[in-house]
């Protein structure tokens, strides 16, 4: 790819010329925006909410690895989770799994999400709020940083997008230049239809309510598995500081999460009575379940442009545990554009793209979460639900699972647990009348 360094774009606030664009002030864009900054690049970060993690679209399940590879500050952190209920629709059995070692968090992600923009801010990215992406493409003029590569490669971009006015209530439409642009715009990625990159079409739809009066444990997350409320998911009760967040997700064209939400309050009868609770704040949004996207980076006529977090389908497709490969992706790749935009090190953004699946063992999470994404796709009755849920009621089954979601790290996600799982089905005949045995023999062929 024929790409030269440049030197920086011109420090002068008043230029409308950066060095990088970047779409989305949540996980992936912020921390792409505070390494970028901090190693020198002119950044701009451009959000369409109001306010930064002024809409929250997530339950803010932080795994302990996040606090491995991010800095977060213990007041953003509400809950310590160390016990899981799973139960299924139509049936009384339960599996619980407890553990000492706390593995994951309810995070606060509108503090949190906030204190990252300050960070970045703090090391010389631009926030702008109100603003609302719309279109790029590479400037084929000539000028100071126009085309001089055989295609015209190293010309800058034209990116434009909506300015809210919060007075006038009035759109207009602002013109900026980049040198490259980064969408960390979530999963229907308005950067991906622009730039004509591969976008996802796999989705999970979610609802959340955030609700007071109901009464549950503090330290526990409490699941329902239902085909048709939550197809391909589940429904969830969990805390969330001192009110609890109800929620739900399933296969996207399959059902209505608000109505499902509606018809589930009776679900955890045997934990709590939610006849009376009160809605404070309703959430939702779309998790990318297709795996990780091929064509997420250009660098031709068309523009450069780089997919990062949701918006490259890096998500997990089981769980929808999207912030730990958000916040990876953001730094490594941030470190990539600045060593291809500074030093002129041409293959930094190929080399990020290739090496990828090895930063925090974020390949083989990708890999466990897809395969059970596709068993759970094949288990479309309550009945199979329920084997599942008894399967994991097991003691061999609550191990599993237990150190999957408890305890294993995910970068101590190893042969010893692919044995350990391996193990467990093998115990379970009944699943290979399911569609375990579709994903079984799936993953007896690539281990
Ligand atoms: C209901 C639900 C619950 C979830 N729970 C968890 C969980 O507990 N734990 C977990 O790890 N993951 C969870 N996820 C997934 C997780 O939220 C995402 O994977 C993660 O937020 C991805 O981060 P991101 O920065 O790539 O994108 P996003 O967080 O989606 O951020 C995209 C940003 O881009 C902005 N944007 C979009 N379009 C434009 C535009 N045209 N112009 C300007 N700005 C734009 C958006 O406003 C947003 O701020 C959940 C997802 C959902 C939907």
């Amino acid at each position: 790819m024929p790409s030269s360094s440049q030197p920086a774009a011109p420090r002068d606030p008043k230029s409308d010329r950066y060095d990088v664009i970047v779409v989305g002030a949540s996980f992936a864009g912020l921390s792409f925006a505070s390494v970028a900054a901090a190693r020198g690049l002119r950044t701009l970060v451009l959000e369409r909410d109001p306010v930064v993690g002024g809409v929250v679209r997530t339950t803010g399940i932080l795994f302990s690895d996040v606090l491995d590879i991010q800095e977060v500050p213990q007041r953003y952190l509400m809950n310590a989770v160390r016990r899981l209920r799973i139960r299924a629709s139509g049936s009384d059995a339960v599996a619980e799994m407890s553990s000492e070692a706390y593995r994951f968090y309810m995070a606060d992600v509108t503090g949190l999400l906030q204190w990252m923009a300050e960070q970045a801010e703090g090391h010389g990215a631009e926030v702008i709020c109100g603003a609302m992406f719309q279109s790029a493409e590479r400037d084929g003029s000539s000028g100071p940083n126009g085309p001089n590569g055989p295609n015209g490669s190293n010309g800058e971009m034209r990116v434009r997008y909506l300015a809210a006015s919060a007075e006038t209530q009035e759109a207009r439409t602002v013109e900026l230049r980049a040198r490259m642009l980064i969408g960390a715009d979530g999963a229907r990625s308005r950067v991906a239809q622009a730039l004509d990159l591969d976008r996802n079409e796999r989705l999970l739809a979610g609802a959340e309510w955030l609700v007071e009066g109901a009464e549950i444990e503090r330290d526990t997350f409490y699941l329902v598995m239902d085909a048709q409320l939550a197809p391909g998911y589940c429904v969830w009760l969990a805390p969330h500081a001192e009110i609890a967040a109800f929620g739900v997700a399933g296969r996207q064209r399959e059902f209505k999460p608000n109505e499902s939400l509606r018809l589930a309050q009776t679900m955890f009868d045997d934990v709590t009575d939610l006849s009376q609770m009160r809605v404070v704040e309703r959430k939702g949004g779309n998790i990318p379940t297709g795996g990780r996207l091929k064509r997420v980076y250009r660098d031709d006529e068309r523009g450069r442009a780089l997919l990062l977090g949701d918006a490259a389908g890096l998500c997990g497709a089981a769980t929808g545990g999207g912030i730990y490969p958000a916040l990876i992706s953001g730094r490594l790749a941030a470190q990539a554009v600045a060593q291809e935009l500074l030093n002129g090190s041409p293959a930094g953004i190929k080399t990020y793209l290739r090496t990828l699946p090895q930063a925090g063992r974020l390949g083989p999470y990708l890999q466990i979460e897809d395969w059970i994404r596709f068993a759970l796709d094949h288990m479309t009755s309550n009945a199979d639900l329920q084997t599942l849920v008894r399967i994991m009621a097991s003691p061999e089954g609550n191990r599993v699972v237990r150190a999957a979601l408890l305890e294993t790290p995910i970068i101590g996600m190893d042969k010893a647990f692919f044995a350990m799982a391996r193990g467990m089905f093998m115990q379970h005949p009944r699943l290979y009348g399911t569609a375990f045995r579709a994903a079984w023999q799936r993953l007896a062929l690539r281990a």
